[in-house]
């Protein structure tokens, strides 16, 4: 009999901006869940897109996740060192058959924001690469919460019109050469799960787990980011901001220490899935 997968989880924040309170909730559930079932737990820098990108940010992020005790198991990986990856992953989807050229900007795309190959790029035009495929919504989340059915767009972009690789394609890459079997992460992600399980068996791959915690929105209800205003973290005041998520998270709290990382370790065994409640509220901050 063959055994199950050793727990394989991860974090991948994109290099945006500093590490701030919404995107520390994701890294301490996803670290979490993984130490609580055994798991190792990777860091891969999404640097994907370099007019997204802050200087020096990576380097923050990394520095912030150390100063709140999250460490990380192996090498940490870089998505702009990944280019071989996601051309030999293109090249296989291409003798497929399933990838088209598509010449449509957000305009002209219909509703669901599909192509339904209805565009005829001209010769020599600057086309993105897209992917003629059905999301597969029949996915259990991990962690509680109600979700709306998701609006699933039938293609998607995998190589962009300015030839940068998508987040789509590289997600899914990714996840699956570094042998990810669980992805704990934000809800505003969830919409590109179906998709991204759909990628993965078009790629022979077995589709990680997903689970996907309340984003932690502002008074307005706007998402938690740099463009909402969302403050870096103060490395300083690592354990108060843990304990900050850790109540967001509804998780039974350890006994205080002064330690970030001994904090994790006694909030590991205790760590539940079903304590996550539907919404984030953060007490200090309301
Ligand atoms: N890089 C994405 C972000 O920072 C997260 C990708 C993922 O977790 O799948 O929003």
């Amino acid at each position: 009999m063959s055994k199950a997968p050793e727990y394989r989880g991860r974090f991948a924040p994109s290099p945006t901006g500093p590490l701030h309170l919404g995107s520390l909730v994701a890294a301490v559930a996803s670290y979490l869940d993984a130490r609580h079932h055994g798991g190792r737990w990777l860091v891969r820098i999404e640097d994907l897109d370099p007019p997204r990108e802050v200087a020096g940010a990576s380097d923050g992020i990394l520095e912030s996740l150390r100063a709140h005790g999250l460490h990380w198991d192996e090498e940490v990986s870089y998505q702009s060192q990944r280019s071989d990856a996601y051309d030999a992953a293109l090249a296989q989807l291409d003798r497929s058959g399933l990838l088209f050229d598509c010449v449509c900007t957000r305009a002209t795309l219909g509703p669901g924001g599909s192509c339904g190959q209805r565009c005829h790029p001209e010769p020599g035009a600057a086309v993105a690469r897209r992917i003629a495929l059905t999301g597969d919504d029949h996915f259990i989340d991990l962690l509680p919460g109600e979700h709306a059915p998701e609006d699933l767009p039938d293609d998607v972009v995998l190589r962009r019109k300015d030839n940068l690789y998508a987040y789509a394609l590289a997600v899914v890459v990714d996840d699956g050469l570094q042998g990810i079997t669980h992805v704990i992460r934000g809800a505003d992600l969830r919409g590109q799960t179906p998709l991204q399980i759909s990628l993965h068996r078009c790629l022979g791959n077995p589709p990680p787990a997903f689970g996907h915690v309340p984003v932690l929105t502002n008074a307005e209800g706007q998402k938690l980011s740099k463009q909402t205003g969302a403050q870096a973290l103060d490395n300083a005041c690592a354990v108060d901001n843990l304990v900050r998520v850790l109540r967001m998270l509804g998780q039974t709290l350890p006994t205080v220490t002064d330690n970030a990382q001994a904090l994790l370790e006694a909030a590991t065994p205790l760590w539940d899935r079903r304590r996550i409640p539907q919404t984030l509220f953060d007490p200090v901050s309301s």
